[in-house]
């Protein structure tokens, strides 16, 4: 599942450097995150780099968007490689 940015975002950038994966960026108004982009870390990290920075903890879960490991894990390799396994 990717997550996304709510409106309680204080645009204070310390999420965009962490994100492995580029799926982060200033939107209009607010930071958002490119669902296409985000694979909640997996095949990076243990936990989302995002949501472990944001002081104001408004980077939650998309439902949007749901997803198995196993899902996210071939984003990942499409993102590293270009090429679905
Ligand atoms: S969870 Fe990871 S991949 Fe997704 S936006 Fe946050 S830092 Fe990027
Ligand atoms: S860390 Fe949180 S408050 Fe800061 S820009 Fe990212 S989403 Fe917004």
């Amino acid at each position: 599942m990717a997550l996304k940015i709510t409106d309680a975002c204080i645009n204070c950038d310390v999420c965009e450097p962490e994100c492995p994966n580029d799926a982060i960026s200033q939107g209009v108004e607010i930071y958002e995150i490119d669902p296409s982009r985000c694979t909640e870390c997996v095949g990076h990290y243990e936990t989302s780099q995002c949501t472990e920075v944001c002081p104001v903890e408004c980077i939650i879960l998309d439902s949007n968007y749901p997803e198995t490991h196993e899902q996210k894990m071939a984003k990942f390799i499409y993102l590293q490689t270009g090429k679905n396994n």
